[in-house]
């Protein structure tokens, strides 16, 4: 053997990264399992299964198509590295730029050689230079900037349908009795039942953990669920947990499928001509938009935007958090328990039930971003600093976002059916039975005057308090609320 191929637990894809062009014969390929990142911190089995057992299958695909591979377990990364040097030979080492500040330091402090990191579709030059480019960071802009460049529902420079952005569509809540496809089931395998058992927990049918699992997840979401993706995109009901999502977050994030392939997928079966063009733009701007921003953003705001803490947000990690039995909120215990489940909850209970309630309660954000990476089945440090800090609790001071993502309970009943079941009543804002999110909704921006006054989207909602009779009252309530949600018994 001439090197080490080292490949990391989210690359797991041969057409790209380090594994492009390696040679059986002359490339060892490793993977490491680290402590760190079974045992390291309180992670949610279900992600565990997932992140470990896709890495196995890989590591038997490898060894099918002829490679030597070694999986190797041990404390940390390098350790793993130096473990197989000593048992190989003193052989260089390969591998893909790695997707965090960490570990590209513990790489690049090893001796290791990186290639360029092709899991994305935007150069992290290119990315730059846009953002240098640009007084704020817009989404938008980066989203219309992307079209073109990658030549993306765009016919002679102009948006296919006639505008760049479909977005004011796609927030319907679900009709009555709306009926959903049953969800897509993953019979496990061997390798499913063992790495389980030693997770202690039984194998999971909801995700995948292989490359031929991942496609028929895309394509499931391709025949079942594109047409209906845009106008539910934000809905919310604890009649269905998936709704119209495409459920591929962990296979883009740990490489199983490949951004390109799902845009050109999604692109073929637009040109069918049956999927109404709100739904094809939605989707298309989560790829090419939103997921390449993020990871542009991570790299681009530097290592110690995670700390950042402009609220001064120093309460304790809520216990409803960790145990959804500590809380009456039924948005909110509906939503940790599906977490609880399946490490996974879509778009807008991550930032309008989970991060809401961390920002007006003032809940410390990295406390907060901490147990997110722990719980979710997609989680990494590129993808959830920038949506938690800049997106979710405006740590950054609207560095990533202009107003915070605030709300009360009558959004919340807008896009769901949570609260007819529940205890509280988003109406109220006083009282017993009142909302915790619309009592402190109010109390946040309360709080927030100063910080926000000369901010002119925030204008509107820092006129309504301006109106409200009951402030005196609804600071008391507020009071009880946090006291509340502290010890669990709200
Ligand atoms: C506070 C917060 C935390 C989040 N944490 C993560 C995370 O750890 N990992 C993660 O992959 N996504 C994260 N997201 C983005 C988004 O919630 C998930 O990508 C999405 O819910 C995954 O489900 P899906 O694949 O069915 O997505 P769909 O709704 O079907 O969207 C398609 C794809 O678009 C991409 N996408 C959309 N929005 C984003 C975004 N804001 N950032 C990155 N990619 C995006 C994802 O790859 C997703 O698979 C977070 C969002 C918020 C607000
Ligand atoms: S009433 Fe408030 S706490 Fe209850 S489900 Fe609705 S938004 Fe959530």
């Amino acid at each position: 053997m001439k090197r080490i191929i080292y490949v990391g637990f989210d690359q797991l894809n041969s057409k790209y990264g380090a594994l492009k062009g390696a040679d059986p014969k002359s490339d060892l390929v490793v993977l490491v399992e680290s402590a760190r990142m079974v045992t390291g911190s309180n992670w949610n089995k279900v992600r565990l299964y997932f992140l470990i057992s896709s890495a196995h299958h890989f590591a038997a695909e490898l060894t099918q198509a002829g490679f030597t591979v070694v999986y190797q377990k041990a404390a940390t990364t390098v350790d793993g590295l130096a473990e197989v040097k000593k048992k190989h030979g003193d052989l260089p080492i390969i591998a893909a730029t790695p997707n965090s500040f960490r570990l590209s330091k513990a790489l690049s402090d090893f001796g290791v050689t990186f290639i360029e990191n092709d899991f994305f579709l935007t150069p992290k030059e290119l990315f730059n230079s846009w953002a240098q480019g640009q007084k704020s960071y817009l989404m938008e802009n980066f989203y219309r900037s992307q079209r073109q460049r990658l030549n993306i529902l765009v016919e002679s420079g102009k948006p296919v349908g006639g505008a760049w952005n479909f977005d004011k569509e796609n927030r319907s809540p679900l009709p009555k009795g709306y009926k959903f496809p049953p969800y897509l089931e993953h019979k496990p395998d061997e390798i499913d039942v063992e790495v389980a058992k030693q997770l202690g927990i039984k194998p999971n049918t909801t995700w995948a953990t292989s490359r031929a699992g991942a496609k028929k997840v895309l394509k499931n979401f391709l025949d079942n669920h594109f047409e209906s993706f845009g106008p539910y995109e934000d809905a919310m009901s604890s009649e269905n947990w998936a709704l119209h999502h495409s459920l591929l977050s962990p296979y883009l994030n740990n490489g199983l499928l490949h951004p390109s392939e799902v845009v050109d997928a999604a692109l073929k079966r637009f040109e069918k001509g049956d999927i109404p063009i709100a739904s094809a733009e939605g989707f298309i701007r989560q790829i090419i938009g939103w997921r390449e921003y993020v990871n542009g953003m991570y790299w681009y705001l530097g290592e110690d935007y995670k700390e950042l803490n402009h609220l001064n947000g120093n309460r304790k990690l809520l216990p409803l958090f960790t145990d959804p039995g500590k809380t009456k909120m039924n948005c909110i215990k509906t939503t940790v328990t599906d977490i609880n489940e399946r490490g996974w909850v879509a778009h807008i209970p991550r930032l309008m039930l989970l991060s809401n309630l961390a920002l007006i309660t003032g809940t410390n954000p990295q406390e907060f971003l901490q147990w997110m990476r722990e719980v979710f089945i997609d989680a990494a440090d590129w993808v959830m600093v920038p949506n938690v800090i800049g997106m979710g609790v405006h740590a950054d001071n609207g560095v990533m976002m202009t107003k915070p993502y605030a709300a009360g309970g009558a959004y919340i009943s807008k896009m769901s059916n949570y609260c007819k079941g529940c205890f509280y009543d988003p109406k109220l804002r006083t009282g017993e039975t009142a909302c915790p999110f619309t009592t402190l909704y109010w109390d946040f921006l309360d709080r927030n005057v100063e910080e926000f006054k000369g901010n002119h989207r925030m204008a509107q909602q820092l006129f309504g308090i301006g109106r409200l009779k009951d402030m005196p009252e609804v600071r008391k309530r507020a009071k009880e609320v946090l006291a509340g949600l502290d010890s669990g018994l709200i």
